[in-house]
């Protein structure tokens, strides 16, 4: 069981954590973003997040943040939802719908159907492409060597500004060599922002650059199976 004190008190170390860490690598705290990931956690947990005043959270299907989040967000206007799991052409018009940032743009086809729900729909999520930097083949994302040109493309055939990058380490390698190798990236490629980090080395990514971290059950507590 979590309680709702429980998280709260998670969130206020999480968010000294992050800032104690940001002070010490000569960074402002309100540039970093706490993502509390919500994936397979009960609605109770939810509702004590919110109780205890958090407002943005990551979900990796659209489906489950639909559910999770489509009738809260009425009554939380200020809410941010972001998309950090793969997404799926026939569910862009979905995805467009309900996030405010879909950090997952990895192929031409995605941005294709992003950019006609978007034309549709009048809402304009803001975007991250996700980079493959350990090049593993059953993980989503654009391999470092194809970034500049897929950016490229991003900008000039879709019109997308690109806010930011983001990726997920190989679990067997320090985190780290991955968090250095998307910051050079972004600086490369003139892209603002990074998103990096989880519950196990969110402090890594910090003094690495990240300007948002994906916390899930350093903040939550177990998820369900
Ligand atoms: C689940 C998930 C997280 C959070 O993982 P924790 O280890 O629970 O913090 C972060 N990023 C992505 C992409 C995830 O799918």
């Amino acid at each position: 069981m979590t309680s709702q004190s429980d998280i709260a008190s998670r969130r206020q170390a999480l968010l000294d954590t992050i800032c104690q860490t940001a002070r010490e690598t000569g960074r402002e705290a309100s540039d970093i973003t706490l993502v509390a990931v919500s994936k397979r956690q009960s609605e109770a947990r939810l509702d004590a997040a919110l109780a205890a005043g958090h407002r943005v959270f990551g979900e990796n299907r659209v489906q489950e943040a639909q559910a999770h989040w489509a009738d809260r967000r009425d009554q939380v206007p200020d809410l941010e939802l972001r998309l950090i799991g793969p997404l799926q052409t026939n569910k862009a018009a979905d995805a467009v719908a309900l996030f405010d940032v879909i950090e997952t743009l990895d192929r031409e086809k995605l941005a294709k159907a992003l950019r006609k729900a978007m034309d549709e729909s009048g809402r304009t999520p803001r975007l991250y492409v996700q980079v493959n930097t350990g090049e593993e083949a059953q993980k989503a994302g654009i391999a470092p060597a194809d970034l500049p040109d897929f950016l490229a493309r991003m900008r000039s055939d879709y019109g997308f500004q690109i806010e930011g990058l983001m990726c997920i380490p190989p679990v067997e390698e320090p985190a780290g060599l991955h968090f250095a190798l998307l910051a050079k990236l972004a600086r490369e490629n003139d892209v603002p922002r990074l998103s990096m980090g989880m519950s196990s080395d969110y402090e890594t990514a910090i003094r690495l650059g990240a300007t948002s971290v994906r916390v899930g059950t350093a903040f939550f507590g177990e998820r369900e199976s």
